[in-house]
């Protein structure tokens, strides 16, 4: 079922029992999945749904000629291997934290993104973060990618940036750190737009300023352009969004290419290889800090995750921009991410029921709700 948030079209996934329990995952993009889904509904019915990680491999081996280890069929198995798991907690009334192993700490620190202003200028970024601090966060992250007018651009079909880019780009990082009490930490993202020697032009201009990381200097195909950038700045690098399942990210942390590590959860493999790249990044002294974009529902999912990781950093938030994504988790009390943290549920499962008269009222155009 698709549900139009504001900027995100969200896909939360159903698996129902034949006893009348039901578990709710999300898949983070909604590209091709419905089509996917399908096919796995044909590979799990009939099965026993506690069977959660040996179902989610059987999902993964019956469709790798597809190409399981990465893109559409990978969000579409995050999708169900996450309802896999919120079925196994109400089946056996343990929260994830708890099927998971149990939980370094009860709350999970968020970070807030803070989008982009209407006008260019380092000010009115520095504006967005104080609004973030205002509201409790004490991990704010700025977009500098593209923050500059686009009349600095030297030439829109390469990656490379000109000289009032760097300026701009770095007075916009330099004007939201100054704008944070010292308590709070500030992320730069460049989203993987910049080719290997402007990405370190950025980097060392933002050396002077004890940022928490930079994050996607360079795109994502490239490991070695990557772990150039790493090596060449005193910048801490962050990286993991655009790679799929645990197999893809294990060079990336055991060539210590990046120093912090960002899988996205609900879309690239669910919470197994969440666990599973957690501890990877932990045996190699690095720090985990999943990117995400998703609803209430995949968002606790990975806060379960999360929990469970003695070297977790901070988690994404990024539906401040929907004014309603609060009120999508139907009994939590409050709001979900409060004053910048969630307080792990005990509930079984994900620990989230949906608010349907609400997700109704946004289903995506053509959508319905599941019958
Ligand atoms: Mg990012």
């Amino acid at each position: 079922m698709m549900v139009q948030g504001i900027p995100w079209t969200w896909t939360l996934v159903k698996v129902e029992t034949d006893e009348g329990l039901c578990g709710v995952g999300e898949a983070q993009l909604p590209l091709g999945v419905r089509d996917i889904l399908g096919h796995i509904e044909r590979i799990i019915v009939g099965k026993d749904p506690r069977q959660v990680v040996p179902l989610a491999q059987k999902i993964s081996r019956s469709l790798s000629g597809a190409g399981s280890s990465g893109g559409s069929i990978v969000l579409a198995l995050s999708g169900v291997e996450l309802a896999l798991w919120d079925l196994l907690g109400k089946i056996t009334g343990q929260p994830l934290w708890q099927l998971l192993g149990g939980k370094y700490r009860d709350r999970i620190r968020i970070y807030a993104d803070t989008g982009r202003p209407g006008d260019h200028s380092p000010e009115a970024y520095a504006d967005g973060v104080r609004e973030r601090v205002e509201a409790g966060y004490t991990v704010v992250k700025v977009d500098i990618d593209n923050s500059a007018p686009a009349a600095y651009r030297n030439d829109p079909h390469n990656r490379g940036l000109s000289r009032r880019e760097v300026e701009f780009m770095s007075a916009v990082g330099h004007a939201a750190w100054e704008a944070l009490p010292p308590e709070v930490d500030l992320c730069l993202d460049l989203h993987w737009c910049y080719q290997t020697a402007d990405a370190l032009r950025i980097a060392r201009r933002l050396e002077d300023i004890d940022i928490l990381w930079l994050e996607d200097p360079t795109p994502p195909e490239n490991l070695e352009a990557l772990k150039y950038v790493t090596d060449h700045t005193s910048v801490p690098i962050a990286c993991g969004e655009n790679h799929w399942m645990s197999h893809g990210l294990r060079p990336m942390v055991e060539s210590r290419a990046a120093d912090i590590i960002t899988p996205d959860i609900p879309r690239f493999g669910g919470v197994q290889e969440g666990k599973k790249v957690a501890e990877l990044c932990e045996q190699h002294y690095l720090s985990f800090a999943p990117h995400n974009i998703c609803t209430p529902v995949g968002t606790v999912a990975s806060a379960h995750v999360c929990a469970n990781a003695p070297n977790f950093l901070a988690l994404e938030h990024h539906g401040l921009d929907t004014p309603w994504w609060d009120d999508i988790a139907a009994d939590w009390g409050g709001p979900v991410v409060d004053r910048g943290y969630i307080t792990l549920p005990d509930r079984p499962g994900i620990g989230v029921a949906l608010n349907e008269e609400l997700l109704r009222a946004h289903l995506a155009p053509g959508e319905e709700w599941w019958d």
